[in-house]
């Protein structure tokens, strides 16, 4: 079933005790709301954070991701932490891609790749985050539909059906991530439809129609309502905004 999903990413940010009392808050507003069923809310603490929360939510109404995953399984990889070690501590998603890491730390659709695959070998939803920088949609329409079908092309589209069936894509351009730019809700709707049609020509129409994607980039509580009432928006992954749980509440209220 498609999924309307709110995911917050909270990055390098908060000490463990203001993370655990902003995963209170949150799944304690998830719990108060009844929230109807396909609509999920995930939050993504940094590692360190992570058994903490897993103590203080409601596993039933807040799913817990990790906002990486190692590209091997075990063994000698200093400072790494593996899919089955989130697994293991109550992780069930884990957002992969992420422009920063894209940036920062080099990875590459063939690195991305490794890490989904064993993501998804622990049963863990991946997050897979898509999006084009601001030189590749300033060189217009063609090309950044490019860039991002390259981005899927090179990995979840070489999975089989039923992997993928276990994958989220976050359309993220990488112009509006933190910068206060935010992609208007027609810039939203042309992209998110653009990756649905893909997802249709590899895995047929009614793949396509479940396949859940997100928006993300500067979402915030002014903004969220009108970009999630797209038809091909499924929901947000929030950065800067999800670090308020008041923010988050209403972003998550948004649709
Ligand atoms: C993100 O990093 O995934 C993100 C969307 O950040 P922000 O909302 O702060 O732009």
């Amino acid at each position: 079933m498609r999924k309307l999903i709110v995911a917050g990413n909270w990055k390098m940010n908060t000490s463990v005790a203001e993370g655990v009392e902003l995963a209170k808050k949150v799944s304690a507003y998830a719990e108060q709301k009844n929230l109807p069923a396909g609509k999920q809310i995930v939050i993504a603490p940094p590692f360190t954070h992570l058994a903490p929360v897993a103590q203080v939510i409601n596993a039933d109404k807040v799913i817990l991701a990790a906002q990486d995953c190692a590209a091997t399984k075990n063994g000698a990889y200093t400072g790494e932490v593996s899919a089955s070690m989130l697994k293991g501590l109550g992780v069930k998603a884990v957002i992969l891609g992420h422009s920063e890491r894209r940036q920062y730390f080099k990875e590459n659709s063939e690195i991305l790749l490794k890490k989904i695959k064993l993501a998804l070998e622990e049963g863990l939803d991946v997050i897979f985050c898509v999006g084009e920088t601001k030189d590749q949609r300033e060189a217009g329409q063609s090309l950044y539909f490019n860039v991002v079908k390259a981005q899927l092309v090179d990995t979840v589209f070489t999975l089989t059906k039923e992997e993928f069936s276990k994958i989220i894509i976050a359309y993220e351009p990488v112009w509006a991530i933190g910068t206060g730019l935010t992609a208007s809700p027609e810039q939203a709707q042309e992209i998110h439809e653009f990756i649905r049609k893909e997802v249709a020509a590899n895995f047929g129409d009614e793949v396509a129609q479940n396949t859940t994607i997100l928006y993300g980039g500067s979402c915030k509580a002014s903004n969220a309502a009108e970009i999630f009432a797209k038809k091909d928006v499924d929901g947000g992954l929030i950065g800067g905004a999800a670090l308020k749980a008041d923010d988050f509440g209403k972003i998550i209220d948004a649709r």
